[in-house]
Protein backbone atom coordinates (compact mmCIF):
# COMPACT_ATOMS: atom_id res chain seq x y z
CA UNK A 1 0.00 0.00 0.00
CA UNK A 2 2.11 2.43 -1.28
CA UNK A 3 1.19 5.83 -2.00
CA UNK A 4 2.61 9.64 -3.08
CA UNK A 5 1.05 11.51 -0.48
CA UNK A 6 -0.51 10.22 2.76
CA UNK A 7 -2.91 12.98 4.52
CA UNK A 8 -3.82 12.28 8.03
CA UNK A 9 -6.96 13.94 9.00
CA UNK A 10 -10.30 14.52 6.83
CA UNK A 11 -11.96 17.57 7.97
CA UNK A 12 -11.89 20.46 6.12
CA UNK A 13 -7.85 20.70 5.75
CA UNK A 14 -7.69 16.89 4.80
CA UNK A 15 -10.20 17.36 2.34
CA UNK A 16 -9.14 20.55 1.10
CA UNK A 17 -5.89 19.39 0.36
CA UNK A 18 -7.00 15.90 -1.29
CA UNK A 19 -9.39 18.11 -3.42
CA UNK A 20 -6.72 19.75 -4.97
CA UNK A 21 -4.60 17.11 -5.51
CA UNK A 22 -7.88 15.68 -7.48
CA UNK A 23 -8.02 18.38 -9.63
CA UNK A 24 -4.37 18.29 -10.44
CA UNK A 25 -5.26 14.41 -12.49
CA UNK A 26 -6.12 14.50 -16.19
CA UNK A 27 -4.57 17.69 -16.65
CA UNK A 28 -1.50 16.25 -19.23
CA UNK A 29 0.80 17.21 -16.42
CA UNK A 30 3.24 14.67 -16.81
CA UNK A 31 4.87 15.42 -13.28
CA UNK A 32 1.20 14.90 -11.33
CA UNK A 33 -0.51 12.24 -13.16
CA UNK A 34 -1.27 8.80 -12.04
CA UNK A 35 0.00 9.71 -8.37
CA UNK A 36 -1.87 8.24 -6.01
CA UNK A 37 -3.36 10.01 -2.43
CA UNK A 38 -4.51 8.85 0.63
CA UNK A 39 -6.92 10.20 3.46
CA UNK A 40 -6.89 8.61 6.63
CA UNK A 41 -9.63 9.82 9.21
CA UNK A 42 -11.56 8.84 12.20
CA UNK A 43 -14.56 10.76 11.79
CA UNK A 44 -14.31 13.72 14.60
CA UNK A 45 -14.00 16.24 12.81
CA UNK A 46 -15.22 20.02 14.54
CA UNK A 47 -17.61 20.47 11.29
CA UNK A 48 -19.91 17.40 12.52
CA UNK A 49 -20.58 20.16 15.32
CA UNK A 50 -21.44 22.99 13.19
CA UNK A 51 -24.37 24.95 11.19
CA UNK A 52 -22.71 27.44 8.91
CA UNK A 53 -23.73 30.78 8.00
CA UNK A 54 -20.56 31.83 7.45
CA UNK A 55 -18.38 29.94 5.38
CA UNK A 56 -18.15 31.68 1.72
CA UNK A 57 -20.23 30.45 -1.00
CA UNK A 58 -22.09 27.67 1.04
CA UNK A 59 -25.51 28.21 1.84
CA UNK A 60 -26.70 29.55 4.66
CA UNK A 61 -27.98 26.67 7.32
CA UNK A 62 -25.79 24.18 5.43
CA UNK A 63 -24.89 21.46 8.24
CA UNK A 64 -21.05 20.64 8.38
CA UNK A 65 -21.23 17.23 8.23
CA UNK A 66 -23.04 17.59 5.23
CA UNK A 67 -20.65 19.89 3.45
CA UNK A 68 -17.47 17.38 4.43
CA UNK A 69 -19.87 14.19 2.62
CA UNK A 70 -20.31 17.04 -0.69
CA UNK A 71 -16.42 17.54 -0.61
CA UNK A 72 -15.70 13.13 -0.42
CA UNK A 73 -18.03 13.25 -3.22
CA UNK A 74 -16.58 16.18 -5.55
CA UNK A 75 -13.16 14.34 -4.73
CA UNK A 76 -14.56 10.94 -6.17
CA UNK A 77 -15.70 12.52 -9.22
CA UNK A 78 -12.70 14.49 -9.97
CA UNK A 79 -10.38 11.46 -9.64
CA UNK A 80 -10.28 7.78 -8.78
CA UNK A 81 -6.79 8.73 -7.18
CA UNK A 82 -7.71 9.54 -4.01
CA UNK A 83 -8.64 7.06 -1.79
CA UNK A 84 -10.31 6.90 1.75
CA UNK A 85 -10.01 4.89 4.77
CA UNK A 86 -11.39 5.14 8.13
CA UNK A 87 -9.02 4.56 10.93
CA UNK A 88 -6.55 6.01 13.41
CA UNK A 89 -3.04 7.17 12.56
CA UNK A 90 -0.89 6.18 15.39
CA UNK A 91 3.17 6.45 14.14
CA UNK A 92 4.63 8.09 11.08
CA UNK A 93 8.48 7.01 10.58
CA UNK A 94 10.84 7.82 7.93
CA UNK A 95 11.62 10.58 5.81
CA UNK A 96 10.93 11.98 2.31
CA UNK A 97 10.38 9.40 -0.24
CA UNK A 98 10.10 6.86 2.63
CA UNK A 99 7.36 7.38 4.82
CA UNK A 100 5.61 4.99 6.93
CA UNK A 101 2.29 5.33 8.57
CA UNK A 102 1.01 2.83 10.76
CA UNK A 103 -2.57 2.76 12.02
CA UNK A 104 -4.60 1.53 15.27
CA UNK A 105 -6.21 -1.55 12.68
CA UNK A 106 -2.33 -2.87 12.41
CA UNK A 107 -1.74 -1.68 8.88
CA UNK A 108 1.16 0.78 7.45
CA UNK A 109 0.97 2.81 4.75
CA UNK A 110 4.01 3.90 2.85
CA UNK A 111 4.38 7.06 1.06
CA UNK A 112 6.82 9.96 -0.29
CA UNK A 113 5.52 12.78 1.64
CA UNK A 114 2.82 13.07 4.81
CA UNK A 115 0.12 15.86 5.49
CA UNK A 116 -0.94 16.05 9.25
CA UNK A 117 -4.39 17.53 9.50
CA UNK A 118 -5.72 15.95 12.34
CA UNK A 119 -7.06 19.44 14.34
CA UNK A 120 -5.87 21.47 17.24
CA UNK A 121 -7.26 19.29 20.11
CA UNK A 122 -4.18 17.17 20.42
CA UNK A 123 -1.57 16.05 18.88
CA UNK A 124 -0.89 11.89 20.35
CA UNK A 125 0.56 10.62 17.19
CA UNK A 126 4.35 9.91 17.25
CA UNK A 127 6.05 11.58 14.36
CA UNK A 128 10.08 12.44 14.32
CA UNK A 129 10.29 16.43 13.91
CA UNK A 130 6.65 17.23 14.88
CA UNK A 131 7.25 19.36 18.00
CA UNK A 132 4.06 20.70 19.74
CA UNK A 133 3.45 24.12 20.85
CA UNK A 134 -0.11 26.00 21.92
CA UNK A 135 -2.15 27.36 19.66
CA UNK A 136 -2.07 31.31 19.68
CA UNK A 137 -4.43 31.65 17.77
CA UNK A 138 -7.56 29.37 20.08
CA UNK A 139 -9.87 31.38 22.51
CA UNK A 140 -10.12 28.34 24.43
CA UNK A 141 -6.86 26.88 26.30
CA UNK A 142 -4.75 23.96 25.50
CA UNK A 143 -5.03 23.83 22.01
CA UNK A 144 -1.88 22.78 19.90
CA UNK A 145 0.04 23.74 16.92
CA UNK A 146 2.89 22.47 15.16
CA UNK A 147 5.54 24.31 14.23
CA UNK A 148 6.18 24.78 10.87
CA UNK A 149 8.44 27.36 8.90
CA UNK A 150 5.40 29.83 7.84
CA UNK A 151 4.83 27.61 4.59
CA UNK A 152 3.30 24.67 6.33
CA UNK A 153 6.61 22.56 6.17
CA UNK A 154 7.97 20.53 9.08
CA UNK A 155 10.14 19.40 7.83
CA UNK A 156 11.55 17.77 4.57
CA UNK A 157 7.81 15.83 2.67
CA UNK A 158 6.12 16.46 6.43
CA UNK A 159 3.61 19.33 5.99
CA UNK A 160 1.02 20.33 8.49
CA UNK A 161 -2.46 21.67 7.34
CA UNK A 162 -5.55 23.68 9.35
CA UNK A 163 -5.32 24.39 13.30
CA UNK A 164 -3.10 22.19 13.58
CA UNK A 165 -0.51 24.63 11.32
CA UNK A 166 -1.76 27.31 14.25
CA UNK A 167 -5.05 28.64 12.55
CA UNK A 168 -7.96 30.54 13.73
CA UNK A 169 -11.01 27.95 13.92
CA UNK A 170 -12.45 28.96 10.89
CA UNK A 171 -13.74 26.79 8.37
CA UNK A 172 -12.11 28.36 5.59
CA UNK A 173 -9.11 29.27 7.16
CA UNK A 174 -8.38 25.80 7.61
CA UNK A 175 -9.47 24.58 3.90
CA UNK A 176 -7.33 27.00 2.47
CA UNK A 177 -4.30 26.06 4.44
CA UNK A 178 -5.14 22.28 3.18
CA UNK A 179 -5.36 23.89 -0.28
CA UNK A 180 -1.97 25.45 -0.38
CA UNK A 181 0.06 22.85 1.55
CA UNK A 182 -0.90 20.39 -1.63
CA UNK A 183 -0.10 23.38 -4.06
CA UNK A 184 3.59 23.49 -2.67
CA UNK A 185 4.02 19.76 -3.08
CA UNK A 186 2.58 20.09 -6.51
CA UNK A 187 5.03 22.64 -7.11
CA UNK A 188 7.97 20.76 -6.01
CA UNK A 189 6.69 17.83 -8.18
CA UNK A 190 6.78 20.58 -10.98
CA UNK A 191 9.96 22.60 -10.33
CA UNK A 192 7.64 25.67 -10.51
CA UNK A 193 5.24 27.37 -8.88
CA UNK A 194 1.81 26.04 -10.56
CA UNK A 195 -1.85 27.06 -9.59
CA UNK A 196 -4.80 24.73 -10.93
CA UNK A 197 -7.53 26.94 -12.50
CA UNK A 198 -9.75 25.86 -14.69
CA UNK A 199 -11.60 28.56 -17.67
CA UNK A 200 -14.70 28.72 -19.35
CA UNK A 201 -14.85 27.37 -23.39
CA UNK A 202 -14.35 30.29 -25.54
CA UNK A 203 -18.19 31.64 -26.36
CA UNK A 204 -18.06 31.73 -30.29
C1 LIG B 1 -19.63 23.83 17.39
C2 LIG B 1 -18.74 24.38 16.27
C3 LIG B 1 -19.27 25.27 15.38
C4 LIG B 1 -18.49 25.80 14.36
N1 LIG B 1 -19.03 26.71 13.50
C5 LIG B 1 -18.26 27.26 12.54
C6 LIG B 1 -18.80 28.26 11.69
O1 LIG B 1 -19.98 28.63 11.79
N2 LIG B 1 -17.99 28.79 10.72
C7 LIG B 1 -16.69 28.40 10.57
O2 LIG B 1 -16.01 28.90 9.65
N3 LIG B 1 -16.16 27.44 11.38
C8 LIG B 1 -16.90 26.89 12.35
N4 LIG B 1 -16.36 25.94 13.20
C9 LIG B 1 -14.91 25.64 13.07
C10 LIG B 1 -14.58 24.54 12.07
O3 LIG B 1 -15.34 23.38 12.31
C11 LIG B 1 -13.07 24.22 12.19
O4 LIG B 1 -12.32 25.41 12.00
C12 LIG B 1 -12.61 23.16 11.19
O5 LIG B 1 -13.37 21.99 11.31
C13 LIG B 1 -11.13 22.85 11.38
O6 LIG B 1 -10.69 22.00 10.35
P1 LIG B 1 -9.42 21.02 10.51
O7 LIG B 1 -9.45 20.18 9.28
O8 LIG B 1 -8.21 21.79 10.84
O9 LIG B 1 -9.73 20.12 11.80
P2 LIG B 1 -10.95 19.14 12.09
O10 LIG B 1 -12.18 19.59 11.41
O11 LIG B 1 -11.02 18.95 13.57
O12 LIG B 1 -10.53 17.77 11.40
C14 LIG B 1 -9.51 16.95 11.88
C15 LIG B 1 -9.79 15.53 11.43
O13 LIG B 1 -8.67 14.70 11.75
C16 LIG B 1 -9.14 13.48 12.30
N5 LIG B 1 -8.07 12.91 13.12
C17 LIG B 1 -7.56 13.40 14.28
N6 LIG B 1 -6.55 12.61 14.71
C18 LIG B 1 -6.45 11.60 13.81
C19 LIG B 1 -5.61 10.47 13.71
N7 LIG B 1 -4.63 10.22 14.62
N8 LIG B 1 -5.79 9.60 12.68
C20 LIG B 1 -6.76 9.84 11.75
N9 LIG B 1 -7.56 10.92 11.80
C21 LIG B 1 -7.42 11.78 12.81
C22 LIG B 1 -10.38 13.86 13.08
O14 LIG B 1 -11.22 12.75 13.28
C23 LIG B 1 -11.00 14.90 12.14
O15 LIG B 1 -11.85 14.30 11.19
C24 LIG B 1 -17.13 25.40 14.22
C25 LIG B 1 -16.60 24.46 15.12
C26 LIG B 1 -17.39 23.97 16.15
C27 LIG B 1 -16.79 22.99 17.14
Amino acid sequence: MRYDVIIIGGGPAGLGCALTFASSQGRGWQWAEGRKFLVIDDGKSDLHKAMLNNVPGVSIGTKGSELLEQIREQIKSLSENVEFIEDTALRVEGDKGNFKVHTKSGNVYEADYVVLASGFHKFEIECEGAEVIDNPKSPKPGRVMIKHDGDYKVRDGLYVAGLLAGLSSMYAAAAGSGVQVAINILSEWAGKPIVIHDVLPDKD
